[in-house]
């Protein structure tokens, strides 16, 4: 009986196999066909001066419209386009749509956009981002490439060298998701970077634990005395808020100041200064 009951557990743990094989072919059938038609839309969640609550710009977040499934999360399908070898395609996409609608914005703000790290470990990367630079006309100093700490280190020799190069021409360059890696804070001052972005799972508890109070602090400290810019992504509410700017976080993110949003319902700061029409 216990022989007939583990055939009948691995015929269902097969069948569940099986599915789970075709559920995620199906996936990538559905996500190729989508690099092909490019049915991606970039949303675009605004940042501000921890200060003056002055707008300093956005993130753009990746979205995949599909069909049937929906926005699809970025968390889902960037993993599978990266085993894929869809992610350069993509990447590119992102990078161009998102440079060409900051070009749009008013000339103080600024646009992040995520890397991931196969991006970072092409060696061509600096080459794609001034093409798109000239193409789209956005000054380099108003582009922040986002990456993980997990990009740096797998890459190592080849992307410190391309994170230099990107920065020579004068791209803003930030680590994202901070304190969820390996690296230590005493590698921090190794890497090429402009600014760390200090991960939503530390911001979340700065009122209500103690241990990510001490661990906000403790970064944004050393991250400032090193000569970094501190992001606090995912403030939530004002108590996040307030304490991430008292402890020398200079820009905020999060849902309390706005969600990831369309281009369009992006608020009025960020149109650009309209020229005059010329009088005839
Ligand atoms: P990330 O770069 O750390 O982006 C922040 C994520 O936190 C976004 O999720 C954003 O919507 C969410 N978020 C922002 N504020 C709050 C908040 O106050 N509360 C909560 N609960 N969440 C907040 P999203 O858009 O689902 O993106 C997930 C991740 O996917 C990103 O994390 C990034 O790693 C990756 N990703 C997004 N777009 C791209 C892209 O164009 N290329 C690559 N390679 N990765 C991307
Ligand atoms: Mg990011
Ligand atoms: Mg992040
Ligand atoms: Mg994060």
């Amino acid at each position: 009986a216990a022989k007939e009951a583990g055939r009948a557990t691995f015929r269902m743990f097969e069948g569940a196999m099986v599915e789970e094989m075709q559920a995620r072919i199906a996936l990538e059938q559905d996500l190729r066909r989508a690099v092909a038609r490019e049915d991606f839309t970039l949303f675009f969640q605004p940042q501000v001066d921890s200060r003056t609550g002055a707008f300093t710009g956005a993130e753009a977040l990746l979205r995949w419209d599909h069909a049937t499934r929906g926005m699809v999360s970025p968390a889902i399908f960037i993993p599978l386009a990266e085993q894929l070898g869809l992610i350069g395609r993509i990447g590119k996409w992102v990078l161009t749509t998102a440079c060409r609608e900051a070009a749009t914005w008013d000339p103080h703000l600024s646009i992040a956009v995520n890397l991931s790290p196969m991006q970072l470990a092409d060696p061509r990367l600096p080459r794609t981002v001034s093409q798109v630079l000239a193409e789209t006309g956005l000054p380099a100093e108003r582009l922040e490439l986002e990456i993980t700490e997990t990009a740096l280190l797998a890459n190592d020799e080849q992307a410190l060298s391309t994170l230099s190069e990107l920065r020579r021409m004068g791209v803003v360059i930030s680590l994202d998701d901070f304190g969820t890696g390996y690296s230590s804070l005493s590698y921090l001052h190794r890497f090429p970077i402009d600014r760390i972005k200090i991960d939503r799972s530390f911001i979340s508890g700065v009122a209500t634990d103690q241990h990510s109070a001490t661990i906000v602090r403790a970064i944004a400290h050393l991250g400032t005395n090193l000569g970094l810019k501190i992001t606090a992504e995912g403030i939530e509410d004002g108590d996040q808020r307030d304490f991430s700017a008292l402890y020398g976080c200079d820009n905020l993110q999060g849902y309390l100041f706005s969600r990831p949003l369309p281009a369009e319902k992006l608020p009025p700061a960020f149109a650009g200064r309209t020229t005059a029409p010329e009088a005839a």
